[in-house]
């Protein structure tokens, strides 16, 4: 009686239910293959640490930053998104604001956009937090669906069918979690063409996975094809997955200056600017540097990607799979397994009961993907070094053949 209705209608992170359930059963002695991850199990890069220690020395370090994080560090940003796109940002006074993680920017950027009632497009499978927070907001999430035998990749005219007068906004995740695959290029050409005669409607695009592409082509996204769309796009990174850093909490958002300053304004009655020591090892590290410290990580996630589908061909289940390229997931669709219709039935959600039949008769730990927004599926990750994932994929193949 409490609590508000927004926090009543809001639910809990499900990574954090199956984590609890994993140490329950790691401390009665179980074995468990953990492919919940939604981070790299690997420290940062070593000049990125250095810069951190070294930083440490500044009374600054310690002190209040900027409400929008330090301005040198919002141009490096910008700079380095254009380097990296191709496009020009500083040409038409787009600004950017530094934020605690890139979930935060996300939220200070439907905050500054939703009124109660305002519909938010979103395609699945999204990220958990996305309608949650749209939802948190008075926004209404609309539902726009991808399949595995498309890739995970949304049709574009379904999208322009769910677009209605009371659309704010459509957020992009490309690459996508949980899917692990990002929108080819003539699909961002596509959405591009068509998007833009929609001229009341943001374009949110979650880029965080942006760095982290193990198979070419490499991501491109719909405004290269088409730049006016920039004044009407909020770009979203961080440096949670590009600098393996989850815990340093730090995410950016660069948009055109009236959202950036209103994102400003509510940052500055709530958190306040982020880390200003993080900020600072930020704005002085050379960020070329991370093309070395990513090749090892793409080695990794390449073999585990290919192991999976060399374990899928073994076992003629050719049909259960596709390919992934980045990010660094996989998403089941258990449906499409041997096991499934001797006890499931397609139109219900079974999603969390598979899941933990799967933890306690293999052993192997995944996500649900009931929020994901995907009926009878789940995400795994291909952070596991390719020996024990290898053993996890015995394991769940198992079940997934068997029951
Ligand atoms: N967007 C996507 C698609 C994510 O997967 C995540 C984290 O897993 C985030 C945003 C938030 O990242 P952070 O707040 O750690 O920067």
């Amino acid at each position: 009686m409490y609590l508000s209705s927004r926090i009543l209608n809001s639910n809990e992170s499900v990574t954090l239910k199956v984590n609890e359930k994993i140490e329950a059963l790691i401390s009665s002695g179980k074995e468990v293959y953990n492919l919940t991850s939604g981070q790299l199990p690997f420290k940062p890069s070593s000049e990125f640490i250095s810069q951190i220690k070294l930083q440490l020395n500044f009374l600054k370090s310690f002190q209040y930053s900027p409400n929008s994080g330090f301005e040198k560090l919002c141009e490096k940003m910008i700079q380095t998104t254009e380097g990296e796109r191709d496009i020009n940002l500083t040409g038409i006074g787009h600004k950017a604001i530094v934020s605690n993680g890139s979930k935060h920017s996300l939220f200070n950027a439907l905050g500054t956009l939703i009124n109660p009632g305002d519909e938010v497009i979103i395609l699945t499978p999204y990220w958990v937090s996305y309608p949650e927070m749209v939802k948190f907001w008075g926004g209404i999430p609309k539902v726009v669906e991808s399949h595995t035998f498309d890739n995970f990749t949304p049709a574009i005219d379904e999208i322009l069918l769910s677009i209605s007068p009371m659309t704010k906004a459509i957020i992009i995740n490309s690459p996508n979690n949980p899917a692990g695959i990002h929108y080819d290029d003539n699909w961002m050409k596509e959405f591009a063409t068509k998007i833009k005669d929609h001229k009341d409607v943001m374009i949110i695009s979650d880029e965080i996975y942006s760095k982290i592409c193990y198979f070419d082509p490499k991501p491109t996204y719909f405004y290269q094809h088409c730049p006016e769309l920039l004044s009407r796009t909020l770009i979203i990174n961080g440096i949670s997955k590009s600098f393996a850093s989850t815990g340093l909490r730090i995410g950016t958002c660069i948009g055109n200056e009236k959202v950036i300053n209103a994102m400003t304004k509510l940052q500055s009655q709530t958190t306040s600017g982020p880390s200003s020591l993080i900020q600072r090892a930020l704005l002085e590290f050379d960020f070329s540097l991370l093309d070395n410290y990513f090749s090892n990580v793409e080695h990794q996630l390449r073999e585990c990607s290919r192991l999976l589908m060399d374990r899928f061909r073994e076992h003629q289940l050719a049909h259960c799979w596709y390919q992934t390229s980045s990010a660094f997931y996989y998403f089941l669709d258990f449906s499409r397994f041997p096991f499934f219709d001797k006890k499931f039935d397609k139109n219900d959600d079974h999603s969390d009961e598979i899941v933990e039949e799967i933890l306690e008769k293999a052993g192997v730990a995944l996500v649900p993907g009931t929020a994901f927004g995907q009926k009878n599926t789940a995400r795994m990750s291909l952070t596991l070094e390719a020996e024990p994932f290898s053993h996890a994929v015995d394991k769940l193949l198992d079940y997934l053949i068997q029951g």
